[in-house]
């Protein structure tokens, strides 16, 4: 059988020896293609024709690789809930090469769950089938959503068992990354007080995802300065749709601007600020309304291990990085404006919004929080009051009648904005425009699970197609879809946990 071809150019095995170790994956003993995302395959200028079938097991299960393939695996550190782990480094993960896609743009092609590694220090290496498709199924659902985020290409069952809490199926996601370069890659390197390689892996960065700024001398704080706001705006969408990563350790803070690792992630039901889900946050660092601030904590960490690059003197240095960390909670918090007032249907100019607006907006907020809204349909079933039909928005408040006096508010505020009175045609231009922006689909913690546990423990892949086209097409409102809609019971939210999906 021979593997379906890919054009790789493996920069990273090229350019940067001594970044990396050469491992083959293990071989799995029954390989099957548990998913295909043939979107994806096309966007890579894949043929899924010859990626399916069992020649499409057998390479994404790891036992036949495509020619070109150059498995590595690659070392990072990182901040793991405020503790330095000095060496992480991919312990069950394989970069099998890069590929040009169709736009033109270079995507990492990788495997998770692939096998032991000389960083696995004493995990097994591999994965396990429901977290694999938790991957799929929560990387389709920021991509519908138009989030940055890693993707799966594939998921295959290896056939094997893997040891857990209880024996679980095996199984390898084929990841797609504009790279797989993150803030822990740098500080392992730094740790060490190798700066040269700093500089190397820099220059590379810059190379692959700010090639404006190649040659100019003040590249390095430039460098910072593209990637903080690449995470204002990506973490500014995670805060919009609810999205709780769970585990935002500097290791899984990417360079590109794309989400990464969906171990311990959650979305918001009730909208609760201080919502945390993962079993292992005690603390509550990576809660909901935190991961401003954490994304924050990360960036200075990166900005650490480019001090020497930014300017000899020390102190420049660190004044110069300052500047990015400070304005970055203003740019997040503008990117998040701007999304919420174009959610609420009212002009989103991206300085100076209009006070009155910003007072909607906090108030809409505080009403959501406190009468227990559910986040996504509550956002949702404000467009239809757009259009006078607020039964079902106010069927989600706790106390109905709290919703009457800033529904007023608002909907004086938006017949100003339409010229001093609203019309139905106004008003159906209004709700149309924030059903684009307010979804009514997300990927619902009970339904994941739900999915997962049927795709996992009865090998019923069923529940997770349907979910996953549904996932596809967040902002349509099908027949049929309503239970994925619908938010689970609040007793079962308060009790969901996740767990990293090791
Ligand atoms: P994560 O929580 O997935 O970001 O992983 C943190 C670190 O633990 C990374 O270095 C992983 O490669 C490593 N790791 C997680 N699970 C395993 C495993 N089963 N075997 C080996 N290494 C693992
Ligand atoms: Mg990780």
């Amino acid at each position: 059988m021979s593997a379906p071809a890919f054009a790789f150019d493996n920069s990273y095995a090229r350019d940067l020896p001594g970044f990396w170790a050469a491992v083959q994956p293990a071989p799995a003993p029954e390989p099957r293609l548990l998913h295909l995302n043939c979107e994806l395959a096309e966007e890579l200028g894949l043929d899924p024709a010859a990626l399916s079938g069992p020649a499409g097991a057998a390479l994404f299960a790891g036992n036949a690789l495509p020619a070109g393939a150059q498995p590595i695996a690659q070392v990072y550190a990182g901040h793991q809930f405020g503790g330095f782990s000095p060496q992480l480094g991919d312990g069950r993960a394989l970069l099998l090469g890069e590929l040009i896609d169709r736009e033109g743009r270079r995507r990492d092609i990788a495997f998770k769950g692939s096998g032991p590694t000389p960083f696995s220090r004493r995990g097994d290496g591999k994965a396990a089938v429901g977290p694999m498709l938790r991957e799929l199924l929560i990387g389709e659902a920021m991509h519908a959503l138009g989030i940055p985020t890693t993707r799966a290409l594939a998921v295959a069952a290896t056939g094997e068992p893997v040891w857990r809490e209880s024996v679980l199926p095996g199984a390898v996601l084929t990841r797609v990354a504009a790279s797989h370069l993150r803030v822990g890659t740098f500080q392992y390197f730094a740790a060490r007080g190798e700066h040269d390689r700093v500089r190397q892996l820099a220059d590379y960065a810059i190379a692959r995802h700010d090639p404006a700024l190649a040659g100019d001398p003040d590249r390095h704080a430039l460098l910072l300065h593209a990637v903080a706001q690449r995470q204002a705006a990506l973490v500014a969408r995670w805060m919009e749709v609810g999205f709780i990563h769970g585990v935002m350790n500097t290791d899984n803070m990417t360079l590109s601007g794309e989400t990464i690792d969906y171990g311990p992630c959650a979305f918001l039901e009730a909208y609760q600020p201080e919502a945390v889900f993962s079993s292992i946050d005690h603390q509550g660092r990576y809660a909901y309304r935190n991961q401003p601030v954490i994304a924050r904590w990360n960036l200075a960490r990166f900005a650490e291990t480019l001090l020497p690059l930014i300017d000899d003197d020390a102190d420049a240095a660190v004044a110069r990085a300052m500047t990015v960390l400070d304005a970055f909670p203003d740019w997040l918090e503008a990117h998040l404006r701007v999304a919420r007032l174009m959610r609420l249907g009212l002009p989103a100019p991206a300085t100076a919004a209009d006070p009155a607006d910003l007072a909607l907006l906090d108030d809409w907020l505080g009403l959501l929080q406190s009468q227990r809204v559910d986040h996504t349909l509550g956002w949702r079933r404000l467009a239809d009051a757009a259009e006078g039909q607020a039964a079902l928005l106010q069927a989600l408040f706790a106390e109905p009648a709290s919703l009457a006096p800033w529904l007023a508010r608002w909907r004086a505020r938006c017949a100003v904005v339409d010229g001093g009175q609203t019309s139905p045609a106004a008003a159906a231009a209004r709700a149309a425009a924030m059903r684009r922006h307010s979804p009514w689909i997300i990927a619902r913690n009970h339904r994941v699970e739900e999915a997962l546990a049927a795709a996992s423990d009865h090998d019923d892949l069923g529940p997770l197609q349907a979910l996953l086209q549904a996932l596809r097409e967040p902002f349509e409102e099908r027949p049929g879809r309503e239970h994925l809609a619908e938010p689970a019971p609040s007793e079962v939210t308060a009790a969901y946990r996740t767990f990293c999906g090791t």
